[in-house]
C-alpha cells in the first residue's frame, strides 16, 4: 500500500518509530497519536496498522511501508481484515461494552498473521466506564496485540491511560485545538463544552442552547454545599425536569466523576488536565471528602441511570437517585 490517503503523504516519523520498533521486535502494547482534527491521525493509526499486519513490508527505515499485495493488505484495504479491530463512539461515546466485547476478541490468538491491531481514533471519546475498563487491557495486554490511541490532546484521557501508551509524533502539528475552537461561551468553560460536543461547534452550540452550563451550575451547587438536603429538591427539580435535561445532567456528571478519579489517581497532580478545568477549586475541596471506592460505585450509577434513561424511565427518579448518592455519601463523615 502506497502512502495512503493522507494528503500529506507524510507521518514518517511515525511509522518509521513502528518499523524500528518492529526490527527489533520492541512494538509497544499501545500509542497514542495527539493532534487536531484534520492533522492525520487516523491516516497515521491506518498505516501503522496495515504496515504491522503486512506480510512482507518494506523495512527500508527512510521509507517504511505496507507491501499493498499480500492477503493481508488486501484484506485490510477493503476493509475485511480480521485482526484489525476499530472502537468507534456510539452515539456520544465509546461504551463500555465494546470495550468489553474487544476485550472478547482480544483474548485470543490472532486469526490471519503474528499480530492484531485495535484503533480507538476517537479516544476522548471512551466515557469514564470504558476508560476504566480499557485500562485493565492496557495494564495486561495481550501478547501481539497492538492498541492505537488518538485524540486531540492527551489532557482529554485519563492520565493513567496516557501513562501506559508511547507518544508517537505527527509529522504536522498544527495549532492546539483549544486555540482555534471559537465558543459563544465564556472562556471559562471553553474546556469543558470542547469536550462534551468532540469540539462540534454545532454540538456545542445546541449544548448550549439546551441549557447545559446552567445544569453544570445547579450541579456543582449542590455537589459543593454543605447543604446538600436543603437543595436536593430544587436540584433534583431542575435537572430531572426532562428527558434531555437529565442527559446533559448526566453528561456533566460523567465529567466530574472523571475529574474527580483523575484526581484522586494522581495525587491531584493532574489539576491542569481537568475537564471541569474552571471548577478546579471546587473539584478538589470535593475531592479531599472521596475516597476512590465511592467514585467507583458513582460510576456505576450513572452506568445505570443511561441505561434507565434509555428505557424511558421517569428522569426525576433518575434524577433524586444521583442526588440522594451524594447526600449519603456526606454523612459518612
Ligand atoms: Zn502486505
Amino acid at each position: 500500500m502506497k502512502a495512503g490517503n493522507c494528503p500529506s503523504a507524510g507521518n514518517l516519523r511515525g511509522l518509521g518509530l513502528i518499523a524500528r520498533a518492529m526490527a527489533q521486535n520492541r512494538i509497544s502494547h499501545a500509542y497514542l497519536v495527539t493532534g487536531p482534527p484534520g492533522a492525520g491521525k487516523k491516516q497515521l493509526v491506518e498505516k501503522c496498522a496495515v504496515f504491522l499486519l503486512c506480510q512482507d513490508p518494506d523495512m527500508d527505515p527512510s521509507h517504511p511501508s505496507a507491501c499493498g499485495t499480500c492477503s493481508s493488505c488486501r484484506k485490510f484495504q477493503r476493509g475485511v481484515h480480521p485482526d484489525f479491530l476499530e472502537l468507534k463512539p456510539q452515539g456520544r461515546y465509546i461504551k463500555i461494552d465494546q470495550v468489553r466485547s474487544m476485550q472478547n476478541m482480544i483474548a485470543f490468538a490472532p486469526l490471519e498473521g503474528k499480530r492484531r491491531v485495535v484503533s480507538i481514533v476517537s479516544a476522548d471519546k471512551l466515557n469514564i466506564n470504558a476508560s476504566n475498563a480499557l485500562l485493565k487491557t492496557l495494564e495486561e495486554p495481550p501478547e501481539n496485540t497492538h492498541l492505537f490511541l488518538a485524540a486531540a490532546s492527551s489532557s482529554r484521557l485519563l492520565a493513567t491511560i496516557v501513562s501506559r501508551c508511547q507518544a508517537l509524533p505527527l509529522d504536522q502539528e498544527k495549532e492546539v485545538l483549544g486555540r482555534n475552537f471559537a465558543s459563544p461561551a465564556s472562556d471559562q468553560a471553553s474546556f469543558f463544552l470542547e469536550y462534551v460536543s468532540g469540539c462540534s461547534r454545532e454540538l456545542s452550540g445546541k449544548m448550549l442552547e439546551d441549557g447545559i452550563l446552567e445544569i453544570r451550575e445547579t450541579l456543582f451547587s449542590f455537589l459543593c454545599s454543605g447543604k446538600k438536603k436543603e437543595l436536593f429538591f430544587h436540584t433534583s427539580q431542575r435537572i430531572g425536569r426532562s428527558r434531555q435535561a437529565l442527559d446533559l445532567s448526566l453528561t456533566v456528571l460523567n465529567t466530574v466523576t472523571r475529574d474527580l478519579l483523575l484526581l484522586l489517581s494522581s495525587d491531584f497532580m493532574q489539576d491542569r488536565h481537568l475537564i471541569n478545568l474552571d471548577k478546579a477549586s471546587e473539584l478538589i475541596k470535593l475531592a479531599h471528602g472521596l475516597n476512590y471506592d465511592s467514585l467507583m460505585k458513582y460510576r456505576k450509577l450513572l452506568e445505570k441511570a443511561e441505561r434507565y434513561l434509555e428505557r424511558n424511565v421517569n428522569p426525576g427518579m433518575i434524577a433524586d437517585a444521583l442526588l440522594i448518592f451524594w447526600i449519603k455519601e456526606e454523612h459518612r463523615y
